[in-house]
């Protein structure tokens, strides 16, 4: 899967047990039971789906023997059950479970289950989506259709009939290959599907709806013919191509790099606009948020571009890393998406450029993934224990887990880690197999010792590593050593092997040094380096070789040297980053006096200058250079060791900060600008242009908002694609102007009806940093295009808002109020959804007292409400403990 808010309880809210039970990674066994063959039978209908299931369960020898068969049920009623034909009255259910009692060695089981889809708001097993049917089966919504051993580690082969009402559903899709269709009576009509590889519940996926395809064929390396189609609603169609196109790429690269081949002859990929994650891998069907299906440059930036890309390509790589190899149970979950995520991250560094997307995966991580290892909800990349499985779906399992393997693939070097993918893949095919599995076939095929390197996956908290440096006779001496923090669970921790790639400069001489990869893996620990020449500068964790903290005292001047001159372009970019995160700290801590804020200040002008005109530079990386630190990544700098971090001192200095960059580069701001808004749309060098121009007008409205406004609006009304307009809009957003209302009036009228592109007239105006913008959210949820029961509505409007630290910090607590009422409203419809909100109300200590206490007192109004789902009783009761 991929990650990506009326009080009124539906009928089918799961009751809550007052404490659910914690489950252990420690616990596990294998199922008593193998299910070879399953067989499912859907009579298809909005309001009523009746669903036959009939499986042979065989013993397992691999396990303790039971005569138990637990099947796994979620708000179900059991219409009838038979065991080998026989009709069973003396079940028994265990809470949401059915058990039988099978004392044989081999029974045959039948179910029917009745369901309602319309009535079905958690989005979670077989749901209504805009008049079709749909599914989400990960991790636990299978056993919202039928009982069923619904766990990962029960692989069997499916053969669906589906059957409803031609009209309504036109269309009727399922997992691997159709195999049968036909018309039956009274406007009936069915399909048969038949998937040959073996699978886990979770993978199941039904459509039935309303749909047209785009399609292209590909043609794998050994000369089979896949058909693939994109299937969205008529009106949609002519939004696809750039899909289609990213899956055949997708289907090539990997199996250029990683050998791997797709295996069935069909490829569907459904998009939905009612969905929980981003998209979701079901074997041979994927189903996925419209979001990261329809672009057009009329209506997608060129993130929105790379996110379609990058999507599509996670979900295609899945299936060999999660689909023909599964994870055992959920705590392996890092097994198949930590991995996805790094194939997928290199998949879009091959196909638009090493340097940025490496750049924009590190702001991920430190922007969602260090909250979390920071914070009272840090878990290691593998979990001991869980409550709620939707819970970790997280940052830390997903992008720090791709950190983790990338680090393995540098101490490996790319052949050798090649031929540790390749142990993998040929070892554990047709398994579902663990985290501990994958490190040894890495061990095994690379040649690599990975012992001490284990720890990455049990121990929780980001790293940080301290950095001294000594001029030596024959070299420059690094000495580092490093601490992990305590995290909760977890007090102590033991030294991690840390790969860093440095090399050392010469200031002085502008030689760039050699550069080398050095293994951390004592507590301290020193290492001598060559040196290029006099007045050494280091360059240390280049590429962002290991997901840590470097906390090293860089004068000035250094920082400036590494942000114009280091080889590397992450490095660079990781100076200007240190130039404006040390200075905006430090000023925040109230730290600095006037003279030595001043000195700060043109430091970093001084710097900026450099890159604004530098012409070697690519404008697709002068972008990044030119962005500022987050105030989420300031306030993790600022809330380290003992000190706690203050939201407002934070916001205030970073906008002191732009209008003073604003003011002192006015010409070259103006004269970037003119440039790049010469470049037309199709220009190669365009899609760099389009990102510095947004970057340019927001540095200049904080320093004369009046301009800026007025540039905006005029960039506004000429754009020819989304990137431009909407950068215009989100600018405009932040200053008070009559502009402003009537862009986002013209926005809105000329978008109507358009859900993807209405959702960001919904989060432009909740991330602005506008004085009011409370108000304007508040409005914005009385807007009749605001509904609580779709998930990208509800994101774009909240999320973006509780993304917005002037807003969500506002001294009086009504920022946090706001996201309480929201959790307190949406836990009752969609659970999975209202826990992800949680987390930005569970940074409370780490935060200054006056606020601290009233994001504290809104985590205990939430606690006290009753019937709480699991998901965010688990994350609110674990964000108080901390
Ligand atoms: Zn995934």
């Amino acid at each position: 899967m991929d990650i990506a808010h009326n009080p009124i309880a539906p009928e089918d809210a799961p009751a809550t047990p007052a404490e659910p039970p914690v489950i252990l990674r420690a616990d596990y066994k294998p199922f008593p039971w193998l299910l070879p063959e399953t067989k499912l039978v859907f009579n298809l209908g909005l309001e009523k789906t009746r669903v036959l299931a009939s499986f042979k369960v065989e013993r397992n020898p691999a396990a303790e023997a039971s005569n138990e068969l637990r099947l796994n049920g979620d708000s179900l009623t059991p219409a009838r059950v038979t065991v080998d034909d026989v009709t069973v009255e003396d079940y028994v259910m265990d809470g949401p479970d059915l058990i039988l009692t099978v004392p044989g060695d081999s029974h045959t089981i039948m179910i029917e289950t009745e369901i309602d889809p319309s009535a079905n708001t958690t989005l979670m097993g077989l749901y209504a989506s805009n008049g079709m049917l749909c599914t989400q089966c990960e991790a636990e919504g299978f056993r919202r259709i039928t009982f069923f051993p619904d766990r990962p580690d029960v692989l069997s082969t499916y053969w669906v009939h589906m059957s409803g009402p031609k009209e309504l559903f036109p269309v009727l899709l399922c997992n691997g290959n159709k195999v049968a269709e036909g018309e039956s009576e009274n406007g009936q009509h069915f399909a048969e599907w038949h998937d040959p590889w073996p699978k886990p519940s979770y993978l199941f996926a039904l459509v039935a709806g309303d749909l047209v395809a785009n399609s292209a064929p590909f043609t794998t390396m050994s000369g089979r013919e896949v058909e693939c189609n994109i299937w969205v609603r008529a009106e949609d169609l002519s939004r696809t191509d750039h899909a289609l196109a990213s899956l055949h790429h997708s289907m090539k690269w990997d199996e250029e790099t990683f050998g791997r081949e797709y295996d069935l002859d069909l490829y569907n990929i459904v998009a939905v606009s009612d969905f929980n994650m981003g998209a979701m891998e079901n074997k041979g069907l994927n189903v996925f948020n419209t979001k990261y299906v329809l672009a057009d440059p009329d209506t997608a930036t060129d993130a929105d571009y790379d996110g379609v890309e990058g999507v599509i390509a996670h979900e295609y790589f899945h299936n060999w890393s999660g689909n023909r190899i599964t994870c055992r149970d959920w705590f392996q979950l890092s097994l198949k998406e930590g991995f996805t995520v790094l194939r997928d991250q290199l998949f879009s560094q091959d196909m638009r450029g090493e340097a940025v997307k490496r750049i924009e995966d590190v702001r991920i991580l430190r922007a969602a993934q260090f909250p979390e290892d920071a914070g009272p909800l840090a878990h290691p990349i593998r979990p001991d224990s869980y409550r709620e499985i939707s819970n970790f779906y997280t940052a830390t399992v997903y992008n720090k887990g791709a950190e983790v393997i990338r680090m393995m693939r540098s101490m490996a070097g790319l052949e050798r880690f090649r031929a540790g993918t390749d142990l993998y893949f040929n070892r554990h095919d047709g398994e579902a197999a663990t985290c501990e599995d994958f490190i040894k076939s890495i061990e095994d095929g690379a040649g690599l010792d990975l012992e001490q390197f284990r720890l990455w996956y049990r121990q929780a908290g980001t790293p940080r590593v301290k950095v001294r440096q000594e001029t030596a006779r024959d070299g420059l001496t690094l000495t580092l050593s490093q601490t992990v923090p305590p995290t909760p669970g977890q007090p102590d921790k033991q030294a991690m092997p840390i790969p860093l790639r440095v090399a050392v400069h010469s200031r002085a001489t502008g030689q760039i040094g050699e550069e080398q990869l050095i293994v951390l893996t004592e507590s301290e620990q020193s290492f001598t380096l060559p040196m290029a020449g006099p007045d050494p500068v280091v360059s240390i964790n280049r590429g962002y070789t290991a997901p840590v903290v470097i906390e090293h005292d860089v004068p000035l001047e250094d920082l400036g040297f590494l942000a114009a001159h280091d080889d590397d372009p992450f490095a660079r970019y990781e100076a200007m980053q240190q130039l404006s995160v040390g200075h905006l700290v430090a000023a925040a801590s109230g730290e600095l006096d006037e003279t030595q804020r001043a000195a700060g200040k043109t430091a970093i002008g001084d710097a900026l200058a450099a890159i604004l005109t530098d012409e070697a530079l690519d404008d697709n990386m002068r972008g990044e250079l030119m962005l500022l630190p987050s105030e989420t990544y300031l306030f993790e700098q600022m809330a380290s060791g003992a000190r706690l971090a203050d939201p407002g001192a934070i916001h205030a200095e970073r906008e002191a900060l732009k209008t003073a960059l604003g003011t002192m580069l006015k010409r070259e701001l103006e004269g970037l600008y003119a440039r790049t808004a010469s470049v037309g749309f199709d220009d190669p060098t365009g899609r760099g242009a389009r990102k510095v121009k947004t970057q340019v007008l927001a540095l200049l409205a904080a320093s004369d908002p009046e301009q800026a406004a007025g540039m905006a609006a005029q960039q506004f009304d000429a754009a020819d694609n989304m990137t431009d307009r909407q950068g215009a809009l989100m600018v405009l957003c932040g200053i008070e102007s009559p502009q402003r209302a009537d862009a986002l009036k013209a926005f809105f009228d000329r978008y109507t009806g358009n859900d993807l592109v209405i959702d960001k007239w919904f989060t432009l105006q909740a991330l602005a940093p506008h004085a009011d913008v409370i108000d304007h959210v508040k409005a914005l949820a009385e807007h009749d295009d605001f509904t609580i029961k779709n998930p990208n509505r509800v994101r774009s409007l909240y999320m973006a808002f509780a993304d917005n630290p002037a807003g969500f910090h506002d001294p009086s607590g009504d920022g946090y109020r706001l996201i309480a009422d929201l959790i307190l409203a949406l836990d009752p419809i969609n659970p999975q959804t209202a826990a992800r909100f949680v987390s930005p109300l569970g940074k409370w200590r780490r935060i200054e007292p006056k606020r601290a206490a009233m994001m504290k007192a809104e985590l205990e109004r939430i606690a006290a409400a009753s019937g709480l789902s699991r998901d965010t009783s688990e994350q609110v009761t674990r964000s108080l403990e901390g």
